[in-house]
C-alpha cells in the first residue's frame, strides 16, 4: 500500500486514479479470500493405490456409509489384466467413479518415474486417461507417484497432461520403513509433490492411524494413503479389513471431513507455486538438505 499512499498525497488530479488503484486492489483480496478456503481444523485426504479389489468390495460401501470421499489411484500394472480376484474390473472403476469417488492416475503399468523413464510418462498417463474416457469417468486431474518416487523434472510431464495434483509418499523427509509423513501445507508444499501423512502398514493398531491424523493442524492436511483392504497381492502395504474398519469408523465418531485429492482445490492457490519445490522438504528435515529423489 506504500505506493498507494505515496499517490494519495500527491496532487488532487490523481484523485481518481488512486481510488480507482485502492479499488482494484480491494478487489482482487477479497476475490483471493471467496477463492480460497480456510481448511478446515478437521479433514482428512483419503487415498487408496493400486487398483485393488477390496476398494470395491470392502472400501466403497463403507465409505458411502459415512458420506466419506476418496481417490482411486488406478493402474493396470501387476497382474491387474487378469488377476480379476485380486483386482478391480474397469466396470467396478466406472462404478465408483458414478459412486462420486475420483479416479486418478496411476500409469499405466505402475512406472517408477526417474530420469531414465521420464520419457515415458506422457504415454503411461494418456493410455489410463484413455481407458477412463472410454468407460465414461472424466480424464483424471490427480496423480499418485507410483512407488512413492518423485521427480521434479518430471512436473511439466504431469502438468501437460492435465494433472493438477500429485500426492508423493512421506520420503524424504521420513524414511519409507516408518510409514509416515508431514501433513500437507497448501501455501508451501507444490500441489504436484504433496506429501503423504500416513501410509498405512499392515502392523498399525487404531493407535497408529490416530497418530497419523493427529499431525493435522490449522491450515493443514493429513493425507493418507491406502493399498488393498486387505490386499492379497502386495503383503507389505496390506491394511486387515477390521483394522480399515476401525479406521473409518473412528474417523467418523471424530467428526472428520473425508475427501478426495482432487477436493483440496478449494483450500488451495493454485496460482503461488512455491519458488523451489524442494524447499519444504529441507525446512522439515532441519538444516539437512532433502535427499535427491
Ligand atoms: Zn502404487
Amino acid at each position: 500500500m506504500n505506493f498507494l499512499q505515496r499517490r494519495q498525497g500527491a496532487a488532487g488530479a490523481m484523485g481518481a486514479a488512486v481510488a480507482w488503484g485502492i479499488a482494484a486492489v480491494v478487489a482482487a483480496v477479497a476475490m483471493d479470500a471467496r477463492e480460497v478456503a480456510r481448511v478446515p481444523d478437521k479433514v482428512v485426504v483419503l487415498t487408496f493405490d493400486d487398483s485393488s479389489a477390496s476398494h470395491h468390495t470392502v472400501a466403497r460401501p463403507l465409505l458411502k456409509s459415512y458420506g466419506f470421499g476418496a481417490t482411486f489411484f488406478i493402474t493396470e500394472g501387476f497382474t491387474f489384466p487378469t488377476n480379476k480376484r485380486d483386482y478391480l474390473t474397469w466396470g467396478q472403476i466406472a462404478e465408483l467413479h458414478r459412486d462420486g469417488f475420483e479416479i486418478g492416475n496411476h500409469t499405466r503399468d505402475h512406472l517408477g518415474i526417474t530420469e531414465k523413464t521420464l520419457p515415458r510418462l506422457a504415454e503411461q498417463l494418456a493410455l489410463i486417461t484413455e481407458r477412463c474416457i472410454e468407460n465414461g469417468i472424466p480424464a483424471p486431474v490427480s496423480f499418485a507417484w507410483p512407488g512413492n518416487k518423485f521427480h521434479v523434472t518430471a512436473l511439466p510431464a504431469l502438468q501437460r497432461a492435465g494433472i493438477r495434483f500429485a500426492r508423493r509418499g512421506g520420503e524424504p523427509e521420513v524414511p519409507y520403513a516408518q510409514g509416515g509423513g508431514f501433513a500437507y501445507e497448501p501455501a508451501d508444499d507444490h500441489p504436484l509433490l504433496i506429501p503423504t501423512t500416513g501410509d498405512a502398514r499392515p502392523d498399525w493398531t487404531l493407535a497408529d492411524f490416530k497418530r497419523a491424523v493427529a499431525k493435522g493442524g490449522p491450515g493443514r492436511m493429513v493425507v493418507l494413503q491406502f493399498h488393498g483392504v486387505p490386499d492379497g497381492e502386495h503383503p507389505w502395504v496390506n491394511t486387515p479389513r477390521e483394522r480399515f474398519e476401525e479406521y473409518m469408523a473412528w474417523l467418523y465418531r471424530e467428526g472428520y471431513q473425508v475427501i478426495a485429492l482432487r477436493d483440496v482445490a478449494r483450500y488451495v492457490d493454485e496460482e503461488k507455486l512455491p519458488g523451489d519445490p524442494l524447499a519444504v522438504m529441507a525446512r522439515r528435515t532441519g538444516a539437512r538438505a532433502p535427499a535427491k529423489p
